[in-house]
């Protein structure tokens, strides 16, 4: 699994998709940058959303509202008193962790266990394998699944009555079950905020403290009667968005899942009270619908339900992605009542209520909100792409089987030779299929050579232009996951990308 992990980092460093930030001073912990490749994924992941999110509801709306915002927003949102990670330090290794992380990696343990006792009884019951009444009777997983709800519960409960102690506790008993850093020697548990602060203004008396955001929801959540009155919104409708979000994250170690500068797209539902039980329902199924619509595999994808709610929420569901180093939040489904417009309106003395023509009367909405992280999504799509594969010849090969609609160039053109006119066929269909997709160009190299490094790079398709083209205007396109090789018509290609490239 680590080493899994590896080589998709290392992947995502050759190929131009992740680089460290300000890696020749060294780097800059939890910040990373896109590189060419990696810009592009990362649009077309943006875009894929926004297209499903905006483009295809009538009802939802985008906005691009400013990073900074005015502080009292920050307390009405609850981020100044409760926007805190619980933090514990280890004397012996002088390491810092996030208290609620250490437990679950814990709990992440017996997971692992049950998965291994999965795996066992598959093989050893072949065809006649029922998982599902395995995980119900086996005693062994029964135990540890009963373990892991109990220590998660325990903990979920001393963070909410804000039971440091208690969360100190939990931490020793497991550490003497299972050693989870080396050594027993902890410090007591502490808060910690994530929000970065910043000054707006030169003069050092008069400068007002701010803090870049920590979620782009609040910028909808106070713009909320903007668009409502301007758009003449009616109930239900939501408001979508895509921006930077900013958090001093304790833990930052796993590459582009945690970082400390991250992207999310986050969509407001504004709802009638009462509703929300209905519409949590649906937007949880139509977002799960939005993943499967990848391919990435249904079996890599599983709902958490919280038992622990945020403050704000009525009720909260994660979509749970395999990432390498286990099934982690990808997405949050939240049901936010009125928190957020009701707090915004006692701390800004405005109304911030819809009015119902049909009632006639007022209110403030509900709110459903799903939430995913733009980075944490590239890094599902890319880890799950990237694979080794058996050839029939006895080698291998290292392909990134992108969803052609995210991946980064959609085509490479190739003269099979560097003489003959072939390069100048090539650069002319460049010519032509460059308006409608991002295309490239490789003459380097054998073919085979050239193949090899297009399948790593993800890019679905690569054209090739050989003498026979000059005679009859044809081509070949070979597919990058059954590398099959067809000869189509250089007049067809374009439908024959749109086809297999387009939402
Ligand atoms: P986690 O428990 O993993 O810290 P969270 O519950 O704090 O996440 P939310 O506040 O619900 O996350 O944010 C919504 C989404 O934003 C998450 O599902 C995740 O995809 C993304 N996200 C949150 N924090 C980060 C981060 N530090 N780096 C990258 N993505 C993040």
């Amino acid at each position: 699994q680590e080493d899994n992990f590896k080589k998709v980092i290392s992947h995502a460093k050759e190929y131009g998709y992740v680089f460290q930030s300000s890696e020749i001073y060294d780097g800059l912990s939890a910040v990373y940058d896109y590189g060419q490749n990696g810009t592009e994924l990362k649009k077309n992941i943006r875009e894929y959303w926004w297209k499903a999110m905006v483009q295809l509801n009538e009802n939802i709306v985008g906005l691009d509202s400013a990073i900074f915002m005015h502080p009292t927003v920050w307390k009405a949102s609850g981020h100044v008193d409760a926007f805190n990670d619980p933090l514990i330090d280890n004397k012996d290794s002088k390491k810092r962790y996030r208290a609620d992380v250490l437990i679950e990696d814990y709990v992440g343990k017996l997971d692992s266990k049950i998965e291994k006792e999965v795996k066992k009884a598959t093989k050893r019951f072949g065809d006649k394998f029922n998982k599902e009444q395995f995980l119900a009777t086996n005693p062994r997983v029964v135990e540890y699944k009963e373990q892991g709800d109990a220590i998660l519960k325990r903990m979920g409960q001393s963070l909410a009555k804000e039971d440091l102690a208690d969360v100190k506790a939990l931490i020793d008993e497991l550490d003497i079950a299972c050693p989870m850093s080396g050594s027993k020697n902890w410090t007591d548990v502490k808060q910690f905020n994530l929000m970065f602060g910043t000054k707006l203004g030169a003069n050092a008396e008069s400068a007002m403290d701010l803090f870049l955001r920590p979620e782009t929801a609040q910028g909808i959540f106070v713009n909320f009667l903007n668009v409502q009155k301007s758009g003449r919104m009616k109930i239900p409708f939501g408001i979508a968005q895509t921006g930077k979000a900013f958090r001093n994250e304790i833990v930052a170690r796993q590459f582009i899942f945690r970082m400390r500068e991250f992207e999310q797209m986050e969509m407001q539902f504004f709802i009638q009270p009462g509703t929300q039980k209905e519409w949590y329902d649906i937007w949880k199924e139509k977002r799960m619908q939005w993943h499967l619509s990848l391919g990435l595999g249904a079996d890599n994808y599983r709902f958490h339900d919280h038992e622990k709610l945020a403050h704000y929420a009525d009720a909260a569901a994660d979509i749970e992605f395999r990432f390498p180093f286990g099934f982690k939040e990808l997405e949050g489904i939240h049901s936010r009542t009125d928190f957020d417009l009701a707090s915004h309106e006692k701390f800004s003395s405005k109304k911030l209520q819809y009015f119902d023509h049909e009632t006639n009367k007022n209110y403030v909405p509900y709110v459903l909100e799903t939430s995913i992280g733009l980075d944490r999504m590239f890094l599902a799509v890319f880890a799950n792409s990237l694979q080794e594969e058996e050839l029939e010849n006895g080698t291998t090969r290292t392909v990134l089987k992108l969803p052609a609609v995210l991946a980064p160039t959609k085509a490479a053109i190739l003269p099979l030779v560097k003489k003959d006119g072939l390069p100048d066929v090539a650069h002319t269909i460049i010519e032509d299929l460059k308006w409608d997709f991002n295309v490239s160009y490789d003459e380097k190299d054998a073919v085979g050579r050239r193949y090899r490094r297009q399948d790593a790079n993800g890019t679905p398709f690569c054209i090739t232009v050989d003498h026979q083209t000059l005679e009859d205007q044809t081509v070949t396109i070979r597919h990058r996951d059954s590398m099959e090789q067809e000869r189509v018509a250089i007049a067809d290609l374009k439908s024959i990308i749109h086809e297999a490239v387009d939402m």
